[in-house]
């Protein structure tokens, strides 16, 4: 299948999962998650990012059309919602460093927030390899033990979560 032809699909499946969730009033990816098409890094607030939400919502590049946050995805509460809890989940794309090839990546929206959320992310942890990147740039990966052993040659700090 053609990049096109899967970026097309992949757009039609998050639209149907998506369906029973609308960001309301969260906007943190505007903020925490890279733009290429408006060279815009992680941890940047958006140029077109005003009070009243996205200023070039109609024109507003495809990335920021394709991109859901795992919330939108329904796998998390309400009050999970990425400017509530100050964690943003995404799933990233295969990733040969680990050993299935997947794992999910979550961001701090504010400082502190992987400090406060610490049972939301050791709940995720229990079945999947995550990846923290810290908005002071640390990245720290947890998971089930099983699933960490092939992440030693990554750079980042580790840290096996206790499984009872
Ligand atoms: S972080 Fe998730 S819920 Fe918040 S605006 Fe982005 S896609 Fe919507
Ligand atoms: S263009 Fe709009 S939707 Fe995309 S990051 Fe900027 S404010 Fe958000």
């Amino acid at each position: 299948m053609r990049a096109g032809q899967l970026r097309k699909l992949r757009r039609k499946e998050a639209t149907a999962a998506t369906a029973a969730r609308s960001c309301g009033a969260c906007t943190a990816c505007c903020t925490v998650h890279k733009v290429v098409e408006l060279n815009k890094d992680y941890g940047v607030r958006c140029q077109h990012l005003s009070d009243a939400g996205c200023g070039v919502y109609t024109k507003r590049p495809q990335s920021c059309k394709d991109w859901y946050c795992l919330w939108r995805w329904n796998v998390l509460s309400e009050a999970e919602r990425p400017d509530l809890s100050g964690v943003m989940l995404d799933r990233m794309p295969a990733d040969p460093l680990f050993p299935d090839g997947k794992a999910l990546v979550a961001r701090e929206v504010w400082s502190g927030a992987f400090d406060q959320q610490q049972s939301l992310l050791d709940r995720m942890a229990l079945t999947e390899t995550v990846v923290l990147c810290y908005s002071d740039g640390r990245k720290v990966t947890i998971g089930p033990p099983a699933k960490l052993i092939g992440v030693q040659t990554r750079a980042n700090v580790r840290r096996h979560l206790p499984v009872s």
